[in-house]
């Protein structure tokens, strides 16, 4: 009898303890992100809770990324997906219909004002605007928000909705986490505009290799004014014609560096830079963190790192 009431109140806890499971209370959220930088930003929200994951490896150029079997294991039974957005992950919509499950995403960029790319180098600051707006309509959005701290502030508070949908239980610890990373964020914003200050403004000029630093420009006063590879990707070809412009305008213009990506092959800026005159900054992060040995294995590391590079570069 003894045996008998043991066993019931066994099988009485396993009852218990199941239901809690399946309630969702306290069971951590199995959060995956796109890339090394969206998982870090949301890991300062996650906080102590539970680990966010990254479906790249770091030092990984996504404009180049096919996803593998191994990644449609891994999107498989996650309570969230959190991306970019605004066409930064082609391959996530097919990846997800493979798998065959309703996984939720929350996109980063959503509610963000994007700005367009391949502003044409000749038009004036003026039409700056119109072209922002016209973006969304035209599906030529540039995705790379987060080389602006202060787009990263929109991100936290989305990925701060995300998982208090996901996990109401913690709203108020998602909360306070995002508004201490936030305040970090603005640390950071105010500590590259002080760097930036030392730059002279005639000499703000970015010609970078691919189109990852439109919203930095933006924010801290630069002007990107040619790019080596076209369209939003690594993965671009120039033509020789516009190979021949761009040595021109960085003669013309009289900018002293290239600045590249660790992730992407430098190969068509080092040939640029070499009939132009000037060097290549290769070591710029655009798409990834570093590993933790690295520069840049945070966030906060990538973007200072970015700014001192720029900033020794033009300084003069
Ligand atoms: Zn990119």
């Amino acid at each position: 009898m003894r045996e008998v009431k043991f066993i019931l109140a066994t099988l009485l806890t396993i009852l218990i303890v199941s239901a809690r499971v399946s309630s969702g209370q306290n069971v951590p959220l199995n959060v995956l992100a796109t890339t090394t930088i969206v998982a870090d930003v949301a890991q300062n929200v996650a906080g102590d809770l539970f680990t966010v994951q990254s479906l790249l490896p770091p030092n990984t150029d996504i404009h180049a990324y096919e996803p593998t079997i191994n990644d449609a294991r891994r999107i498989s039974g996650v309570d969230l997906i959190l991306a970019v957005g605004a066409g930064y992950e082609s391959f996530l919509t097919s990846l997800i219909e493979n798998v065959g499950e309703n996984i939720p995403v929350a996109v980063m960029n959503s509610g963000l004002e994007l700005r367009a790319l391949g502003r044409d180098i000749h038009a004036p600051e003026a039409a700056i605007s119109d072209h922002k707006l016209a973006c969304e309509a035209q599906g030529n959005c540039d995705p790379h928000t987060w080389m602006d701290p202060a787009y990263v502030i929109g991100w936290v508070n989305n990925i701060v909705e995300a998982f208090s949908a996901a996990d109401p239980a913690n709203a108020r610890v998602y909360r306070a986490n995002g508004d201490a990373y936030i305040i970090e964020l603005e640390a950071l914003d105010a500590e590259i505009t002080e760097m930036i200050e030392q730059i002279p403004a005639a000499r703000r000029i970015l010609i970078t290799n691919h189109e990852f630093l439109n919203y930095f420009a933006d924010r801290y006063g630069f002007e990107v004014a040619g790019t080596v590879l076209p369209g939003v990707s690594t993965g671009g070809e120039p033509d020789p014609r516009s190979m021949a412009a761009l040595i021109a305008l960085i003669r013309e213009a009289g900018v002293p560096a290239i600045f590249a990506e660790v992730s992407a092959n430098p190969q068509l800026a080092e040939t640029v830079a070499q009939e132009a005159g000037v060097q290549v900054i290769t070591n710029l992060y655009s798409e990834s963190l570093s590993d933790a040995e690295g520069d840049a294995p945070t966030y906060l590391d990538l973007m200072r790192h970015n700014a001192q590079a720029i900033a020794a570069a033009l300084e003069g």
